[in-house]
């Protein structure tokens, strides 16, 4: 018992659910953490850019000095190569901190956020850390209901986000479909578009969100160098959005959150086209290689255009215990109500034949 008096929203607060760490599941199975894969947080399977593990390195030498506080040299970098002013950037400690910076602007009790069953469950946890709202929009078939989102604006809501490409879904919207819902929202309304798996959408099928920014001054598009980019780790994540709005978002975000090594590392990771090409073909590869086995062991598996799978398994929870067993992580998606399905990282090559042929295994024990 204690005698503390959260504030009710701050007590409806659900623990983030991660996907559980490598070296905790070799201690609890008894294997060696070598021979553990983890296929639970859409992480890079390549690791990270040896260009931006080389300016790590030169940043780790003087970690005395407080870093950039304006973080000046990223946000310019960023600007450069999206062709935008350097005033529209706003980088945070990760995407999810520039989710939280919009929730905290743009949200507080009174007001709502509309937004598609099944979002990033991070997004909803900054919603109800603001004290304001939800206000979900059924998703029956794993997609966002734009139209829906449209139709559930009401008079309190201040901020709307669609994840596209989605997580933990991993479908996508056609950028026509976006453009014309992004023309029918209010203009008061904020619209964040979270783009955090933009890079694995194959360029034919990708909308130019940064320049919809020019058009819509309520629009902010979160992008991250956790996923495509291998860092994760370090944490760095960034919103585009114009001035008004990027000049309150920094005014909310916690000073000295993103470090100097994250800076200069995600700086040099920008530049790394190389190292992002061979991300893309691995994973278009893997990937593959996954959905034609799930197409032999007959699992229903949604088409995804990131760098994961959902698949769907019985009981997700038993699926991934078992799995689990084996030294192969994946996520159960029971969080998200999502009882009887999987979501599995594309990992490399290698990783997806050892856990398909552990899922195979499984078939006759768990009838999938
Ligand atoms: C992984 C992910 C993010 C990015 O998180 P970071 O904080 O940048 O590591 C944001 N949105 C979605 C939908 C994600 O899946």
């Amino acid at each position: 018992m204690h005698a503390f008096q959260f504030p009710t929203h701050i007590q409806g607060l659900k623990p983030y659910v991660p996907g559980l760490p490598i070296e905790h599941v070799a201690q609890q199975i008894g294997m060696d953490s070598d021979d553990v894969i983890k296929l639970a947080s859409n992480e890079n399977p390549l690791g990270a850019s040896p260009k931006a593990l080389q300016a790590l390195a030169q940043a780790a030498i003087d970690l005395s000095r407080y870093p950039d506080a304006d973080i000046s040299n990223l946000s310019a970098t960023l600007a450069k190569h999206h062709d935008i002013p350097a005033d529209w950037v706003v980088v945070g400690a990760g995407s999810e901190a520039v989710l939280g910076m919009v929730t905290s602007t743009m949200l507080c009790p009174g007001r709502s956020a509309v937004f598609s069953e099944y979002s990033f469950q991070a997004f909803v946890n900054g919603v109800q850390r603001s004290g304001g709202k939800a206000v979900l929009v059924p998703s029956p078939d794993l997609t966002v209901d734009l139209q829906g989102l449209r139709e559930a604006i009401r008079a309190d809501t201040t901020l709307v986000y669609v994840a596209n490409p989605g997580n933990p879904t991993g479908t996508l919207l056609e950028p026509s479909a976006i453009h014309e819902f992004l023309s029918h929202v209010p203009s008061h309304v904020v619209v964040m578009l979270d783009e955090a798996y933009h890079e694995y959408v194959p360029s034919a099928r990708r909308g130019d969100a940064i320049k919809w920014v020019r058009q819509f001054p309520n629009l902010i598009v979160t992008r991250t160098f956790s996923k495509a980019y291998g860092l994760a780790g370090l944490r760095v994540g960034y919103g585009v959005s114009q001035k008004p709005l990027a000049d309150m978002l920094k005014r909310v975000r916690a000073p000295f959150s993103v470090t100097h090594a994250s800076q200069v590392a995600a700086a040099a990771a920008l530049a790394d086209t190389d190292f992002l090409a061979q991300t893309i073909t691995s994973n278009t590869d893997a990937k593959q290689l996954l959905e034609v086995s799930l197409e032999r062991m007959e699992l229903q598996y949604l088409k995804s255009y990131t760098n994961f799978v959902l698949v769907k398994v019985g009981s997700g929870a038993s699926v991934a215990s078992a799995l689990k067993s084996a030294g192969i992580i994946v996520r159960p998606v029971d969080n998200y109500a999502l009882t009887e399905w999987v979501r599995i990282s594309i990992g490399n090559n290698r990783e997806v034949q050892r856990l398909v042929k552990v899922l195979e295994g499984l078939m006759p024990l768990f009838k999938l």
